[in-house]
């Protein structure tokens, strides 16, 4: 089989132009009038997973929502093969608050063009796979966490990961996750069918926005993925003592929220000086909270983030012992107590490699090679990586801004993404099994 694709360049935009008129479209699905929001086992979910389904059935593609409301499309091989192992390639459809419309969702929607630009008839009319495995499409359905403060739940169930302790996690409402199953019509008994055995799964393939800048400074379309961040959460508390604002002079004060902004200083100043290392303080609060108090108590969120976790664990160390010294020197204490923690997940280098083989397809000869890029934010692959290899690739996103309505990404990359994923799939499959 060859490994180029034969595909003339109208068929592909074409393809780019639907994609992008596809995100138009899921992103009037949403709980918010005003805004995109759509969350997991919402009303939303269940009429993007319609759509969805829809598209895929216009494909070709057999259809099923899973137990865990992930939406899926499959094209058998030639020559039946409902056994198969098969190729996913999918992202999500669900999206954080306030969101933009490509996060996840142009990665399904690409998915589906990929399977359309493969695919091969019988002798019935019918669609199928040209490989040895069958191809199929997969959206999950809560990569975000935005209802249950939880992200990655529908690829957790994917691969067979669920903790028993999540089904009685609760949304704003109150609302458990076991009570959200139960009305969306999911049975959360049966949600074991969910989960897919490595045996079934020749990898798992995904195209991504960057959901930051270094294709846009680079003035490139496409990089492969090398890996996804492992990151650790902590909530710090910091507690002094709450005194009369007035009265008390400074050399008697011990002011937890200074002590607190003195940490978030140190923390972006240790974590700049490292390569790879991102850590950011995204929530600060003091306590009691008023104008005319010192205040006596203090907490603040701690989001780490590294390519690799030894260098995350070392960071953390360094910033224990800055902490140590700037609350001893106020005369503070401070404890912490780990929210989160998440090891990084390598993309398998025969993916790496296949991708990069594909995004190479769509530049011109004698060009440089691609970027390679690590992943500071999250995605499904680091669940799915527990059952199956994972591949990603990266599109451009204009001046690197995601999860907000002006996050953007261009026909034209949408374009060289199809094709680079189709092309990549092509060397998958002429991979000696
Ligand atoms: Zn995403």
């Amino acid at each position: 089989m060859s490994t180029r694709l034969d595909a003339d360049p109208d068929r592909i935009d074409a393809a780019a132009g639907r994609v992008m008129a596809r995100c138009d479209e899921l992103a009037r699905v949403s709980a918010a009038s005003d805004a995109i929001e759509r969350v997991y086992l919402s009303p939303e979910h269940a009429r993007v997973n319609r759509l969805a389904a829809e598209w895929m059935r216009e494909a070709g593609m057999a259809t099923r929502q899973d137990a865990a409301g992930n939406q899926l499309g499959r094209l058998d091989p030639v020559g039946g093969g409902r056994d198969a192992p098969a190729l996913l390639i999918g992202s999500h459809l669900d999206t954080v608050p306030d969101a933009g419309r490509y996060d996840g969702i142009v990665g399904v929607l690409m998915a589906l063009e990929v399977v359309r630009l493969l695919r091969v008839p019988g002798e019935e009319g019918e669609w199928h796979s040209p490989f040895a495995f069958a191809l199929e499409v997969i959206a999950f359905s809560d990569e975000e966490g935005t209802r249950f403060g939880k992200a990655l739940l529908g690829s957790s169930a994917v691969a067979g990961v669920w903790a028993e302790d999540w089904w009685t996690l609760t949304d704003a409402e109150g609302t458990t996750v076991r009570e959200a199953f139960l009305d969306f019509g999911l049975d959360p008994g049966r949600l074991g069918e969910a989960a897919r055995r490595p045996a079934e799964l020749v990898g798992y393939l995904e195209a991504h926005i960057e959901q930051g800048p270094q294709l846009d400074r680079r003035g490139e379309s496409l990089a492969v993925v090398s890996s996804i961040a492992s990151a650790r959460r902590f909530q710090l508390h910091v507690e002094g003592q709450a005194r009369h604002a007035g009265g008390t002079p400074y050399d008697m004060r011990r002011d937890a929220l200074l002590g607190a902004s003195e940490a978030a200083l140190a923390i972006e100043r240790i974590c700049r000086a490292e390569h790879h290392i991102i850590g950011t303080v995204g929530q600060l609060e003091a306590f009691p909270g008023a104008v005319n108090i010192v205040p006596g108590e203090a907490r603040l969120s701690l989001d780490l983030r590294g390519e690799f976790d030894g260098e995350r664990d070392r960071v953390w160390d360094a910033i224990s012992r800055e902490l140590d010294g700037i609350m001893g020197r106020r005369g503070l204490r401070w404890t912490s107590r780990q929210v989160h923690s998440a090891p990084a997940v390598f993309c398998a280098p025969l993916l790496q490699d296949v991708i990069r083989e594909g995004i190479v397809a769509t530049l011109p000869a004698g060009t440089q090679t691609p970027a390679t890029l690590f992943s500071p934010a999250g995605h499904d692959g680091m669940a799915i990586g527990a059952i199956a290899d994972v591949g990603m690739l990266f599109l451009r996103n204009p001046d690197g801004i995601s999860h907000h309505p002006d996050e953007a990404v261009s026909t034209g990359d949408v374009a060289l993404g199809i094709r680079a994923l189709a092309e990549s799939v092509l060397h998958l499959a002429a991979e000696p099994a």
